[in-house]
């Protein structure tokens, strides 16, 4: 059994297809993000109808839309009880075709702490979307105290020295279908390094397909492709990836869940 840590069902045309597709080879499970806290509720819808699938509620770094969101905002719609996590949040500041500002980078900074915030307050983890702002990432963690409730730094792409910070934090690495691509050494080196226990797998659909289907549209289906790679990596059977990291999700979406029952 494996589980897809995060996959964006509601952007895929045909979800339910997708999650038909993705059980028949193993896929058990799917953790679907929230966007923008517009779409909240068309995730929330999903993973209402679907009992194979959870939901994590909040605005990715690069939604301006949501420049001014509020705690209580993100806590209304985190009340749903298909809501395990808090995200996608954090900090993008990789350049789309034009410059970063200095504002716009406390904007997101900003909007990266209400997000933690209600964590704390919901005992819920984090899912961590962070781009070209690694250390600042950490150093708003650090200074938030949110390892109290850790999280996932999801489709990981920094080298080992950050990944030591991110797994002394007590956060998980989310390990995408980047791993499959050819040129990928600096992040196939943290796999090899990283301890198994901390890991997630997450295919990120519809983007980042992995190889074979690099630059096709991406399905939950093709967790099995990077399964495979870090089995290869590891040197261990693909079954010891897909129960470790099963095991890993469990821990991480349903330990204060476990301690609310
Ligand atoms: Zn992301
Ligand atoms: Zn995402």
């Amino acid at each position: 059994m494996l589980i897809d840590s995060h996959c964006h069902l509601d952007l895929l045309p045909e979800y339910a297809i997708s999650l038909w597709d993705a059980e028949k080879v193993g896929v058990k499970h799917v953790l679907c993000p929230g966007v923008a806290l517009a779409d909240a509720m068309r995730v929330l819808a999903i993973a209402q109808k679907y009992s194979n699938v959870s939901a994590a509620v909040g605005s990715h770094p690069t939604e301006e839309i949501d420049l001014f969101i509020t705690v209580e905002q993100i806590k209304n719609l985190a009340a749903n009880q298909c809501v395990v996590g808090i995200g996608e949040t954090g900090l993008d500041y990789y350049a789309r075709g034009g410059e970063i500002t200095a504002e716009h980078k406390e904007q997101q900074k900003q909007k990266f702490r209400v997000h933690i915030q209600v964590a704390l307050e919901l005992k819920k983890p984090l899912i961590i979307h962070s781009r070209d702002a690694a250390l600042e990432t950490l150093q708003i963690i650090e200074e938030e105290g949110a390892s109290q409730v850790g999280g996932v730094f999801h489709c990981f792409t920094y080298d080992w020295n950050v990944a030591k910070r991110v797994l002394d934090l007590g956060f998980y690495l989310g390990i995408s279908g980047i791993i499959t691509f050819k040129n990928a050494h600096i992040l196939q080196e943290v796999v090899v390094k990283a301890p198994l226990e901390k890991m997630l797998l997450e295919t990120d659909a519809p983007f980042l397909a992995p190889d074979p289907y690099r630059g096709k549209s991406n399905e939950p289906k093709y967790l099995i492709y990077i399964a495979r790679q870090v089995a290869k990596l590891k040197g261990i059977s693909e079954e010891a990836v897909a129960k470790q990291t099963t095991e890993n999700f469990g821990r991480l979406f349903q330990k204060f869940q476990a301690v609310k029952n």
